[in-house]
Parts: structure tokens; sequence; C-alpha cells
């Protein structure tokens, strides 16, 4: 091996080459002399180059004097060289206590160095400033701009395979794997995460092995979550990094993506970054890229959710009114339907907003982060796993094809018209001599409630069931088919979202009210006919 060791690589177990991971045999593979590591080698490896690291360090520390600051309000812990000037906290404002630091906890084991220097982080705050003048955020900031102070912040680095559990409200889990090749997870308490995940990316190739001469003229703030917070973390943001992956396969925002990172190797890390607390105000900017990033200075609300409901049920019935009128429909008439299709709305719509959103209470929104750019950290899409024939394969995951949606619908009107298809079937495929009367029985049941089939038996068919595919040994494009369920269990399925949607109260009351005023109508146009 010729070149010097890098922390961040993970090397071949048997020529100590770097070695890249392959996902669907879950191991190392090294291009130069083809062997084969093991997920937990590296692991192992990381481990006694930490040990070797932390040793090199407490020898070294003699020879660099640190002094350290603990602040009294947030706890916040700053470690700096002698001999450099430090007032107040600069994550809460409040006052420091200085004293000798003695910390044989372990120090970093990389680091990246400042690129940026405090002139250039402040110009690249105020020119953020200049370009959202209008917000009161830039107010804020420029006034306390002198404030604006330089830290390597402690992070953890994880790089690894990453396994991830996803699904959607309702339905089964799947899994997809991945490999992230380095990401950032901050480990402070104090620190906003999303602000700071908004500084970012870091550019990894600029990865250092952490050394005390790095620290000359700089803070280094101590980490100061434990083990387990910061594996929460970690567990949170690798998830969070793939959650876009998964809601695209899955078809829905409301994914529930959960990590597994166990395998993953971690080392502790402190990245440059410049931060400043301006009243309600928090801005951070990128130590090695000068990337600006601003976090909102108010609480955003979700709208309630009964206002949708309310909306929908008059807005819906005001159009319906109003295209009868323009027809030319008697007054009367378009207030009843106009009135019958609002009662009805707002049963339906409340019912299902209020199943979803109704125990939430208010609701508040993660405050925004302006960014003075859109890179992010980039990550290699993960691939979806299934077991067939007694093997896990990648697999890719169809919702709603086209096809599919148009086969429900037509499922749905089929079932709506289903007495007029039959009429015209007995009637030998002929329109001639059939009346719509006999079917309005069965429409007004039908139409009503295709709907709420469609939307809940019909959603759960398309997202229970996907289409899978995956490929052969041979390399074919197979579809996958689950074992058949007898025609027993299906029927049951049926059965159970009949009885749930038909025989609720809710439906009922529904229909009870529309026959009332269907019949009323009836009557009224025909005594108005006498
Ligand atoms: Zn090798
Ligand atoms: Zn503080």
């Amino acid at each position: 091996m010729s070149k010097p060791y890098e922390p961040i690589h993970i090397y071949c177990a048997s020529c100590g080459a770097p070695a890249s991971f392959d996902i669907a045999g879950q191991v190392y593979r090294c291009s130069y002399c083809g062997g084969v590591t093991g997920i937990q080698e590296p692991l192992q490896e990381k481990q006694g180059f930490r040990r070797a690291h932390q040793a090199r360090l407490q020898e070294k520390r003699r020879e660099y004097p640190l002094l350290s600051a603990q602040c009294t309000g947030c706890g916040a812990q700053v470690v700096f060289p002698e001999g450099e000037a430090l007032t107040g906290c600069a994550f809460c404002g409040r006052s420091l206590v200085r004293k000798e630091y003695l910390g044989v906890e372990s120090f970093p084991e990389v680091l990246i160095p400042f690129k940026v220097t405090e002139d250039q982080a402040r110009a690249n705050l105020l020119a953020w400033c200049d370009q959202n003048r209008g917000k009161g955020e830039a107010r804020e900031i420029r006034q306390h701009i002198d404030e604006l102070r330089g830290f390597y912040l402690p992070y953890e680095l994880v790089k690894g395979p990453v396994s991830c559990a996803v699904s959607r409200q309702e339905s089964k889990t799947y899994r997809c794997r991945g490999f992230c090749d380095g990401s950032f997870v901050n480990t402070s308490k104090q620190l906003d995460n999303l602000l700071l995940d908004g500084m970012e990316p870091y550019d990894l190739t600029s990865v250092k092995e952490f050394d005390f001469s790095y620290l000359a003229g700089q803070r280094v703030k101590i980490r100061d979550t434990d083990e387990k917070a910061t594996a929460a973390r970690v567990g949170k943001e690798i998830a969070a990094h793939y959650r876009p992956f998964a809601a695209k396969v899955m078809e829905t925002k409301g994914v529930e993506v959960t990590a597994d990172t166990g395998n993953m190797v971690a080392l502790g890390a402190v990245l440059p970054a410049y931060y400043l607390r301006a009243g309600n105000t928090l801005a951070a900017v990128n130590g090695q890229t000068g990337k600006v990033a601003v976090r909102e200075r108010k609480d955003r609300y979700l709208m309630p959710w009964w206002i949708k409901p309310i909306l929908g049920s008059i807005l819906f019935p005001a159009l319906v009114y109003g295209a009868m009128k323009l027809f030319g429909a008697a007054q009367e008439h378009c207030l009843l339907v106009a009135g019958a299709l609002a009662i009805f709305l707002l049963f339906v719509l409340f019912t299902a907003y209020h199943n979803e959103y109704g125990g939430l209470g208010r609701q508040s929104l993660p405050r925004r982060i302006f960014t003075s750019d859109d890179s992010r950290t980039m990550v290699s899409p993960p691939e979806f796993y299934m077991p067939i024939d007694g093997r896990e394969r990648a697999v890719a995951l169809k919702f709603t094809t086209p096809l599919r949606v148009l086969r429900m619908v037509l499922l749905g009107l089929g079932t709506v018209f289903l007495p007029l298809i039959l009429g015209f079937l007995f009637n030998g495929c002929s329109v001639h001599g059939l009346t719509i009367g006999g079917a309005a029985v069965w429409m007004c049941i039908a139409v009503p409630l295709a709907p709420v089939f469609l939307i809940k038996y019909g959603r759960l068919e398309l997202y229970e069931h996907p289409l899978i595919y995956y490929r052969t040994d041979e390399g074919r494009r197979k579809r996958y088919r689950a074992s058949k369920r007898s025609w027993k269990e299906e029927l049951k399925d049926v059965l159970d979202t009949v009885k749930v949607f038909v025989f609720s109260p809710l439906v009922l009351v529904i229909l009870f009210l529309l026959i009332v005023l269907i019949v009323n109508t009836v009557l009224v146009v025909h005594w108005d006919a006498f």
C-alpha cells in the first residue's frame, strides 16, 4: 500500500486496496485482487484505528495546552488553545465558565480543515441578506453580524451498508438496501439539526486525520450527545436520506422509513462552520464551501384539518348550483340538489379527514431553512429486496400503473350501472324500450358508495398487491406472483370491507337522507307537472 492510510476508506482485508460494497451480496469486494471482505471486518478495523489514534493524541496533548469553557445556560462546552479570547456563549448568549481542559474523553478521529475565513463567511452571510432584503431574518442577521463565530462542530461520520424498512399507512412493509458513501450527523444537543443540514454538503475528499495542529486559532465544540442519542440521530438522518427514494416507489410523501445502521462504520469528526444566533434567527455558514443556511425566525402552523372538508362542501355544491342555474333549472331544484350534495359531502369529507387527521390537534410545521444554494448530500438510490424462491432478490415494485387504475375505474362504473348493463344484455343488446326508472334504487345505493369503495378498497387493493418484477438468474425480467390466496380469503376481505362501509351508521344516515331527498324531488317534479 503506497498511499497513506485514509480513515474514511474501507480497505480490502487481503491486499489493502480500497474496496467497494456489493449490495446484492452484502460484502465488500476488491477491484484490485478480487478479494471479499465481510461486513464486520471494517468495523473491527476502525476500532483498531480509533484506539491507536487516541493513544497518539494523548501523547501529543502536552505540546498543545488547551483551555475549556462551559456555558452556564445551554451546557455547550468549547475547547480552544491558550491565548484565545472567548466572550459569551455563541449558541445561547449566556456566560461561560473557563477552566483548564483536562478532558481525557475521546478527541475526534477525523476533521475537515477550515477553508473559508471569518471575513469571507461574514461577506457570504451579508450577500444572503442582500438577496433576501424583504425577510425579517435578514434584518436580524445584519444587527448581529459581528457576533458570527467560527467553530469546529462535532459530528459522527458514518459510512456503510444501510437496510431500510419502508411502509405506507395501513400497508405492509417492504425492505430496501443501499450503501451510504459517507454522511455527517451532528452530535450537538444545542444546535438545530435542520439548520446544520442546510449548510451541507461537505466535500469528503478533504477529510483528514484529526491533529491538534489544526486547532491553532480555532475553537472546538465538544460533542455532547451520548452513544444512545447519537445512534438514534444516525438512524433518523440516514432514514431521511432514503425517504425521497422510498416516497417515489411507494407513491406517497407519508412513507415511514426506519433505517438499520448497525453495520455502518462510524468515526468521530469535527467540521468547520460559522454560527450566529441573531435574536430569533439562526444562521450557519459552511467553513469549507461558504454555503449559507438561515433558520426561519417564527413557527408556522398547518391549517386545522376541518377547514378543507368545509371548503369542499361549500365550493363543490356552489359549482353545481351555478351549473344548474346556467342550464335554466328552477331555483328550488338547484337549491335542493346543491343542499343535498352539501350535506352528503360534509358527512363524507368530515369522516375521511377526521379519520386521517382528527386526533392531531394544532400541528406546527418545522421552521424553514433558507440556503444560498441547492447543493445537497448525494445518496445513491437503494434497491428493494424480497425473498423469492428461497433467495433475497432485487425487485421493482409498481403500484398504480395507468392500466390498473383504469381497471379499477371500469369496475366502479360497472357496479354503478350494473342494472342498466344487465337490462341492455337481457334486452338483446338494444336500448329500445329500456327505462331508467327500475335502476333508480340500485343507483341510489351504488352512486354514493362507489367512490367510497374506490378510495378505500380500490386503493388498498392497489397498495397491498403491487406488481413485483425481478430478474431471473438468466437475467430476464419476470413478474412475481405471490402464492395465490384461496377464494375464501378473498371473499372474506371483500365482505370485511363491505361490512365496515355499508353498516357504518354514517353511511346508513346518508343513504336515508338521499332517498328521502330523491323521493321528494320526484314528488315535487310530478306535482309540478299537474
Ligand atoms: Zn484486494
Ligand atoms: Zn450556551
